[in-house]
C-alpha cells in the first residue's frame, strides 16, 4: 500500500504516519525527520537545509527529491510506504509521479488532514519530541508521565526550533502558498480523501484505516 499524507503543519501527519506504519507494516518516510537527522549529524545536506528549516521555508526541491529517491526504492519500502511531508509543492508531486512510474508503482490513497488555524497553533506550540526515538508528545494534550522525559525510551524531549510562534506563522503561509495546490492535483487523480483532523488522533486514524483497508 502506498499512502501520501497531506495537510498543514500541525495537522497530525507525523503522529498518524507513525501509528499507520506500525498497524499496516509500511515504511514511514518523513522528509522532515530525514532532514532533521541530517542537521543533527552536521552533514553537507544538513548544513544547507538548516537555514531554510529554521525560517520555516521549503528546502530546495532538488535536494529533497534526490534525498527521497533512494528511500522510495529501498528494500524497507518493499511492502509499501507512507509519505509524510512530501510532496510539498507541484514540482515535487510531479517528480514523485515520475519516480513511481519508473518503478512501476502507483499511489493508492492521499489523505488530506484538514485542521483549523487555532488548533494548529495550539498543537505546534506545545509539541515536544523525543531526542532519541522521535515519539511525539504535547505539554497539554498528551503530556509525558515525567516532565520532559519520553515515556517510551526515557530520553529527553525537546521543542523543535521551527515550533516557535513566528516560524509557525511562516510555515502556515508557505503551506497555503505552495502545498495547498496539491489538493486539486490529487483530486484530479481521484485519490484524495478528506479527513477532519481537528479531532483527537484516535478518531482520525479510524477514518484513515477504514478507507485504506477498503482499497
Ligand atoms: P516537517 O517535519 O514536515 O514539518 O518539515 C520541517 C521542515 O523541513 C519544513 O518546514 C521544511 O523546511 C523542511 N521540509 C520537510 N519536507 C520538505 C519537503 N518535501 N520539501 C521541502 N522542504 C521540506
Amino acid at each position: 500500500m502506498k499512502i501520501v499524507l497531506l495537510g498543514p503543519p500541525g495537522a497530525g501527519k507525523g503522529t498518524q504516519a507513525k501509528d499507520l506504519s506500525k498497524r499496516l507494516a509500511l515504511s514511514h518516510i518523513s522528509t522532515g525527520d530525514i532532514l532533521r537527522e541530517e542537521v543533527k549529524n552536521n552533514t553537507a545536506l544538513g548544513r544547507e537545509a538548516k537555514a531554510y528549516m529554521d525560517k520555516g521555508e521549503l528546502v530546495p526541491d532538488k535536494l529533497v527529491i534526490s534525498m527521497l529517491q533512494s528511500r522510495l526504492t529501498s528494500k524497507s519500502a518493499n511492502n509499501g510506504f507512507i509519505l509524510d511531508g512530501f510532496p510539498r509543492n507541484l514540482p515535487q508531486a510531479k517528480a514523485l509521479d515520475e519516480m513511481l512510474k519508473a518503478a512501476g508503482i502507483d499511489i493508492d490513497n492521499v489523505f488530506y488532514l484538514e485542521a483549523s488555524e487555532p488548533v494548529i497553533v495550539q498543537r505546534l506550540s506545545g509539541r515536544r519530541v523525543c531526542t532519541k526515538c522521535g515519539a511525539i508528545f504535547h505539554v497539554q494534550n498528551m503530556p509525558p508521565k515525567t516532565e520532559n522525559i519520553c515515556d517510551k525510551c526515557g530520553a529527553k524531549l525537546y521543542q523543535r526550533s521551527d515550533d516557535h510562534e513566528e516560524t509557525i506563522k511562516n510555515r502556515l503561509h508557505v503551506y497555503l502558498k505552495e502545498t495547498a495546490a496539491l489538493i486539486d492535483y490529487y483530486k484530479k487523480q481521484d485519490k484524495l480523501h478528506y479527513v477532519d483532523a481537528d479531532r483527537e488522533a484516535d478518531f482520525v486514524i479510524k477514518d484513515i484505516l477504514k478507507i485504506a483497508k477498503g482499497s
